[in-house]
C-alpha cells in the first residue's frame, strides 16, 4: 500500500485562512495590524526570492511587511543598530534577519540582538534556551514548528513513539528534536558521524530528514508504516527534490511529506502565526 501524502500545501492553505480571520479580529479589536520586518544584507537571488514570498504571504493575510535591504559591505555595527531600531519600533512585531550573513558579520551577535519578543523564527539564544528547557513562553524556529504542525494536523501520534532525526542544525534538526521530545517521543539525533545510519533510521516511527543531500534517505532507511517528514530542499537538474527518495520511500512509509508541497509551504505560515502572536502579546502590554 502506498503512503498517505502529508499535504503541507493544503495544511498551509487552511492555516492561512485561520490567520486571515484572526488578523481581521485583531484589527477590529486594536485598530492596527501586525507586521514583520525582514533585514537582508546583500542580494543573494535565492534569498531575495524567499523574502519576496514572505512579503506576499504577509500582505495577503492583511499584515504589514517591511523589507530593509543593506549592501553586502555593510558593517556589523550598522546591522546591529538597524535591528535595535526595529526592536524599538511599535509597528514591527516580528523581525527576521536573512541568513547566512556575509562573513564579516557574526550570526551570533545579530541573533542575540533581535528582541526575544519579536524573534519569530526563534534564533535568539533566549528563545533557544526556553525551547531546550520546554519552559516559559518562547518562539521555536519556524521550519521545525511547521513540521510539527503537519504531524498534528495529520493525526500522527507522537507520544511514546520512536523519532529519529537526521541532521543536527540549530534551525532544523535540534529544535525538531526538542519539539518532539516535549511531546513525549523517544528521540534520537543522527548526523554525519552516525554509524550505520540506515539501521538507526529504521527504528523510527517518525523519521525526520534535515540533511541537505538530495534523495539520501532511501526506502531501506524506513520502517514499514513510519511517518516521514522531509525538510530537504535540493535542486537537481533544475528540479526541487527532498532529502528523501520520495518515489522509493512512498512504497514503504505509512505517511510522507512530498517535496515540494510538504514542509516548505509551512515555514511562512508559522512566521505569520508567530508574528500575530507577538502582536497580541505586545497589544496586551500597551
Ligand atoms: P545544515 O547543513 O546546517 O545541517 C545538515 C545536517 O545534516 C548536519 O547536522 C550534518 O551533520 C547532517 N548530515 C550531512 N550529511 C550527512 C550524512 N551523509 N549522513 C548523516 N547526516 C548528515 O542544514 P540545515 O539544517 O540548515 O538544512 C537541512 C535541509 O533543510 C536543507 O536541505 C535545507 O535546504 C532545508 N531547509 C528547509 C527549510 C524549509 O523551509 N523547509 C528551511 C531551512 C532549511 P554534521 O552536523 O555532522 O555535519
Amino acid at each position: 500500500m502506498e503512503a498517505d501524502i502529508l499535504d503541507g500545501k493544503a495544511i498551509a492553505a487552511t492555516m492561512k485562512g485561520e490567520i486571515v480571520a484572526e488578523v481581521a479580529v485583531f484589527k477590529e479589536k486594536f485598530g492596527w495590524v501586525p507586521g514583520i520586518a525582514v533585514v537582508q544584507v546583500g542580494a543573494d537571488p535565492a534569498s531575495s526570492r524567499y523574502v519576496k514570498q514572505i512579503g506576499k504571504s504577509f500582505e495577503e493575510a492583511g499584515m504589514t511587511f517591511r523589507l530593509e535591504t543593506l549592501d553586502e559591505s555593510t558593517g556589523q555595527d550598522e546591522v546591529v543598530r538597524l535591528v535595535q531600531s526595529l526592536n524599538a519600533d511599535r509597528a514591527v512585531n516580528g523581525i527576521i534577519v536573512q541568513m547566512p550573513l556575509p562573513k564579516h558579520i557574526s550570526q551570533d551577535v545579530i541573533a542575540s540582538t533581535i528582541s526575544p519578543a519579536k524573534d519569530v523564527d526563534g534564533i535568539n539564544p533566549v528563545n533557544a534556551g526556553y525551547l531546550l528547557a520546554g519552559a516559559g513562553s518562547y518562539f521555536a524556529p519556524a521550519t521545525p514548528s511547521g513540521g510539527m504542525e503537519i504531524l498534528h494536523r495529520s493525526g500522527v501520534e507522537i507520544a511514546g513513539k520512536r523519532a529519529v532525526i537526521v541532521g543536527r542544525s540549530n534551525i532544523v534538526g535540534k529544535p525538531m528534536a526538542c519539539l518532539l521530545l516535549h511531546e513525549h517521543a523517544t528521540v534520537t539525533i543522527c548526523h554525519s558521524r552516525t554509524k550505520d545510519l540506515a539501521a538507526v533510521a529504521r527504528e523510527a516511527d517518525i523519521l525526520v530528514a534535515a540533511i541537505g543531500k538530495a534523495r539520501m534517505i532511501t526506502a531501506d532507511f524506513i520502517k514499514p508504516g513510519a511517518a516521514v517528514i522531509d525538510f530537504g530542499i535540493n535542486v537537481v537538474d533544475g528540479k526541487v527534490v527532498g532529502d528523501v527518495d520520495f518515489e522509493g520511500a512512498k512504497g514503504v512509509a505509512g505517511a510522507i511529506t512530498p517535496v515540494p508541497g510538504g514542509t516548505g509551504p509551512m515555514t511562512n505560515i508559522v512566521l505569520m502565526r508567530n508574528t500575530l502572536r507577538a502582536a497580541n502579546e505586545a497589544a496586551e502590554l500597551k
